[in-house]
């Protein structure tokens, strides 16, 4: 995985971008499911295996993982905004998985889950993989998750928030 706070800030992002009225509830749900599908790695405890389509990366991990949960979580809570929310927390879910397989280490992810269990990872895998464990974290290996995080996480976040922030605030004088 990347890190909790590079999977939250990209989920920030999204929220940012295509909500104008910046709902709480709404930055909240999508950051939760942004962290969602690394509950997954409680599957280690009960001995199933990595590959398997329930493992880490697995099905959690999945397009349609990301479709269930958002279609739940909006027919809940979405009320009037039901395609802001479905946007929202769906690409912040898939999101994860994106990022997973930007990530140098662990196995691929299992993107069409269960239709095809096999594993991938994008060409691009500069995203140092995020140990599992707190206390490994703080260590050599976790400072250089953060920095390339830093690097291709949260700038380009940043970018994206401030180019939105100015877009969106031009068109309000506008009015
Ligand atoms: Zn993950």
């Amino acid at each position: 995985m990347a890190s909790i706070f590079g999977h939250s800030i990209v989920a920030f992002t999204i929220t940012k971008v295509l909500d104008n009225n910046q709902s709480r509830l709404l930055i909240l749900l999508a950051i939760i499911s942004a962290i969602l599908p690394d509950l997954d790695v409680i599957t280690f405890n009960f001995g199933i295996p990595y590959e398997h389509p329930f493992g880490h990366r697995g099905f959690t991990h999945s397009i349609l993982f990301a479709l269930i949960w958002s279609v739940l979580i909006t027919s809940v809570l979405g009320r009037s905004k039901k395609l802001l929310w479905f946007s929202v927390i769906f690409l912040s879910t898939l999101f994860h998985g994106i990022l997973d397989a930007m990530t140098s280490g662990g196995r691929g992810v299992g993107f069409f889950i269960p239709f095809d269990n096999d594993r991938f990872f994008f060409p691009f895998r500069e995203i140092i993989v995020s140990p599992l464990g707190v206390d490994r974290f703080f260590s050599d290996w976790g400072f250089q998750v953060i920095l390339s995080e830093l690097k291709y996480i949260f700038l380009p976040c940043f970018i994206i928030f401030v180019f939105i922030t100015m877009v969106k605030k031009g068109a309000n004088h506008k009015k």
